[in-house]
């Protein structure tokens, strides 16, 4: 059961994405925006860009087009030319890399290691094993999950010099990180055309380059998890990645009448379950937010919280508990409307504020 086209169809309302070019006379120089929507990645994109004129806006969207055609063919686990798939087929050995595939699974490594484990990218046999690669959903035997577990362990990644070692046996999978890094590398793209504002939406994953073209911030709507029709907020943002991890995106209701969703606990092969419905992360880095969505998911709200007072690397979130509750971020607490009825609680630096 796939909910990510109703979710897609949302937010491109929600967020007024106007397909086509329009002219902006908001600014005080005036741009023009042009849009793009497609199917790529398994979901739906939006892409939206303001430039000088039309012309430069749609090469831009064009180019855009084309490094996710481009991305998609590196990072996809089930295109059997992919970086990955090649890795996958070369379990044992060494497999040279692009370098965009180096920094995914560098940072996927790297959390892997601050979450102990809770981000593993080579989880995906388990993953697998559920149907989630397919859509054949089924509870897998206890037997099996305990065999394939065995092998999951991000620590027996080799990487280095462009080239990749995993154990034999072993297969892994960048869904996880995926997107925000190609989020990442779209904005890039954008400057590159003299963009200074931009917006997209990948599968509901949204990032913004700069403020709009007033100078206002970006409403971004973030999702009811427990009712994944409406939207739970709205929230203000200027050049950041808003990333969503639920337990609503893609599930299957299993013979037990019990949901079970794609996001996989490696302590022990089964969704993770650790009082979350959705994690929604914001920050500059749309990989960094990506990786940390899943984690935090993973984690489950005491540990998030804790992760993120001792996080290095800025950044907020809004964390959504299976019974209703909102924790916000201070720094963002201001920048979201709550449209729910749930209690919204502030989750401060110092927990003594
Ligand atoms: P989505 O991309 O579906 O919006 P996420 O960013 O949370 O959501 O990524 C979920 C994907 O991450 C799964 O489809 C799977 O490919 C991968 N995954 C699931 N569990 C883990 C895990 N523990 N570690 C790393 N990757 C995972
Ligand atoms: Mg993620």
């Amino acid at each position: 059961m796939r909910n990510s086209k109703l979710f897609a169809c949302i937010w491109i309302l929600v967020l007024g994405f106007l397909t086509g070019c329009q002219q902006n006379q908001q600014g005080s120089q005036e741009q023009v925006s042009s849009s793009l929507d497609l199917f790529a990645m398994d979901t739906y994109v939006n892409l939206k860009v303001y430039c000088e004129d039309t012309a430069t806006a749609q090469a831009a969207l064009q180019a855009g087009e084309v490094l996710i055609q481009d991305m998609e063919h590196r990072f996809s686990v089930t295109d059997p030319d992919s970086d990955v798939s090649r890795i996958n087929q070369n379990a044992g050995n060494f497999t040279e890399i692009s370098s965009d595939t180096e920094n995914l699974i560098q940072t996927a490594l790297a959390i892997g290691a601050e979450s102990n484990g809770a981000l593993d990218i080579s989880v995906y046999p388990v993953l697998k094993e559920w149907g989630f690669t397919t859509q054949e959903y089924k509870i897998p035997e206890e037997e099996t999950l305990r065999d394939l577990l065995d092998l999951v362990d991000y620590t027996q990644i080799s990487l280095e010099d462009h080239q990749v070692r995993i154990p034999e046996h072993t297969q892994i999978d960048l869904g996880a990180v995926a997107k925000g890094y190609i989020g990442d590398q779209l904005m890039a793209l954008f400057q590159e055309y003299g963009a200074e504002s931009a917006v997209i939406s990948l599968g509901g994953n949204v990032q913004a380059l700069g403020a709009k073209p007033d100078g206002s911030a970006w409403n971004v709507a973030v999702v009811n998890p427990l009712s994944p029709s409406e939207n739970m907020g709205i929230l203000q943002i200027i050049n950041q990645a808003v990333i969503t991890s639920g337990n609503y995106e893609r599930y299957f209701i299993g013979e037990d009448h019990q949901k079970y969703w794609h996001i996989i606990d490696p302590s022990d092969g089964f969704p993770a379950d650790n009082g979350l419905v959705s994690v929604t992360v914001i920050g500059e880095n749309g990989l960094l937010c990506d990786a940390l969505s899943t984690t935090l998911f993973i984690l489950g709200t005491e540990q998030a919280v804790s992760y993120w007072q001792e996080s290095e690397n800025p950044f907020d979130m809004i964390l959504v508990t299976e019974t209703g509750t909102i924790l916000i971020t201070e720094d963002i607490s201001e920048s979201f409307e709550n449209l729910s009825t749930f209690p919204v609680e502030v989750i401060f630096h110092d927990e003594a504020s």
